[in-house]
């Protein structure tokens, strides 16, 4: 058995409450059941808006100080708990171990960005004078929580994506209702159960588990929500944009992220570098390398380094410490990009390494010269599954990149400044990470997507603007 075979339990209003009826969590790995997960109704929903109005009221009675002092706790809490909350993916997400304990690290982090944040949230005095009918008036803005924000997860950083939606509306003062990706609840449970420990105000943070379109209608049409702010796929994004009327919302949404090698000086260490970009977490990331475009000179030799330094790599039991890649979040996952392969290896697409599965588990795969109409040049993977393409000319790299429906992130290698401020300006994405990876991401840059790849941005600070209405307060003298 897993981390834990006992019931599960809804944590609402700051009471752990038993769920009507569950479902089976299983290991994406094992197939075993490691745990039995309450099935939210309408009603425990209802019941967690209830209680989140309340606990909203209780945040906007604590000082700066104090929120920030819960979220210091949370964050030492998660850090004494580090071993326990990496097994804890290691079960419901198949994530190896490695990664997994990175995943806590960076989530103790993005915690205590959160604490520092609520320290420094402010307004500022307005020049009312500038204008003519300004005279004698003085103003001032401040930031004002929302009140409840519901928080919408995905299965693949369930506690750093958490993090970035819980840290940020705590700091500024917001309850939430987090409803996690029905794969991964064990997390949102464990950190729940920290900040009940930490000593969040009761009703501040509700967790429901169970379906995402039986919870989700709930959270987004309910008026009583303020924001909701959503991580996870483009169709269910879109959805929830469609039904969520006035209320705030942020999406961050997926990609098939792109890095062009123009020029570089150590070609073995970007190969090195494109590896764990494309493969770390089986490529479910989603600023995950899926399309290399490179130099024609470089392409043999690039894709050569590249292919041998993936071979390296194990897979198998996420509970092994020397494990690279594990299971896919689902079987059926892994057998449609398994389609996606045979499909290329039919057009007569060169498979360079894997292309093979064992159960859920996709081998590294790397494809040469995608044709620009195959799946893996358009739509997201989400797999351990890259092409490297080579280019003519710097103008033909920029349009390649652009030309997808995505735009989260892109990565330039160049030994060229001008190049590399051109593709700044040219790069139709939210961020261009220069001579690293898409793949590169530090929790307080900001963090987002133009295009398919959503709205609004994440990375603490620019989350609290997103979690905060700006307040006007004018004096007149
Ligand atoms: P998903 O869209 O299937 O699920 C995300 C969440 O939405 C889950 O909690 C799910 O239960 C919930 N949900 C499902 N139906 C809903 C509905 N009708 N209303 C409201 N909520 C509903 O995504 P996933 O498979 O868990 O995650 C993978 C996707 O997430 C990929 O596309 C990936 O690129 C994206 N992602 C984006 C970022 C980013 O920051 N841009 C980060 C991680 C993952």
């Amino acid at each position: 058995m897993g981390t834990d075979s006992d019931k599960k339990k809804l944590f609402i209003g700051g009471e752990w409450k038993e769920g009507n009826d569950h479902y089976n969590l299983l290991s994406p790995y094992s197939g075993k059941v490691i745990a039995q997960v309450p099935l939210a109704e309408k009603d425990a929903v209802l019941t967690a808006i209830d209680c989140a109005e309340r606990g909203a009221k209780e945040m906007r009675k604590l000082t700066a100080l104090e929120r920030s002092t819960i979220l210091e706790r949370a964050a030492a809490l998660f850090q004494e708990r580090l071993e326990e909350c990496a097994f804890i993916l290691t079960q419901e997400n198949a994530k190896p171990l490695k990664a997994a304990r990175g995943e806590i690290l960076r989530t103790i982090e993005t915690y205590k960005f959160a604490a520092e944040e609520a320290k420094r949230i402010h307004g500022e005095t307005i020049p009312m004078d500038a204008a003519k009918n300004g005279k004698g008036r003085f103003a001032y803005t401040k930031r004002e929580p929302l009140g409840v924000i519901a928080a919408i997860t995905p299965f693949n950083f369930p506690f750093n994506l958490a993090a970035h939606k819980l840290g940020p509306a705590f700091a500024a003062g917001n309850a939430v209702i987090l409803k996690p990706a029905s794969q991964t609840p064990l997390s949102a449970i464990m950190a729940a159960q920290i900040f009940e420990e930490a000593g969040l105000p009761k009703g501040a943070l509700n967790v429901v588990t169970g379906k995402g379109s039986v919870i989700g209608d709930v959270l987004v049409t309910d008026p009583r929500i303020k924001m909701v702010t959503f991580t996870g796929s483009v169709e269910v994004g879109l959805g929830i944009k469609e039904k969520a009327g006035l209320k705030k919302v942020t999406l961050e949404l997926g990609s098939n992220s792109a890095v062009i090698i123009d020029s570089v000086d150590d070609l073995d260490a970007v190969a090195a570098r494109c590896v764990e970009g494309s493969f770390a977490y089986s490529g479910q990331v989603c600023i995950s390398i899926q399309r290399i475009y490179v130099q024609e000179d470089l392409h043999e030799a690039f894709l050569q380094k590249f292919a041998e330094k993936a071979k390296e790599l194990t897979f198998g039991n996420p509970e092994s410490e020397d494990t690279d890649l594990s299971a896919l979040i689902h079987i059926n996952e892994a057998k449609r990009v398994e389609g996606w392969i045979e499909a290329a290896r039919a057009a007569g697409t060169e498979i360079v390494l894997g292309g093979t599965r064992t159960g859920a588990v996709l081998h590294p795969t790397i494809i040469k010269n995608a044709k620009p109409a195959e799946a893996l040049s358009c739509q997201e993977a989400f797999a351990p599954i890259v092409s490297v393409n080579a280019y003519k000319t710097w103008d033909d790299a920029i349009d390649l990149v652009n030309d997808s429906l995505y735009g989260l992130q892109a990565g330039v290698y160049t030994t060229s400044m001008p190049k590399a401020f051109d593709a700044v300006d040219r790069l139709e994405v939210g961020g261009v990470i220069v001579n690293d990876i898409p793949s590169f991401r530090v929790d307080q840059m900001p963090y987002g997507g133009v295009k398919n790849s959503g709205t609004g941005r994440e990375g603490v600070k620019y989350s609290v603007e997103e979690m905060t209405e700006l307040k006007l307060a004018v004096f007149t003298l």
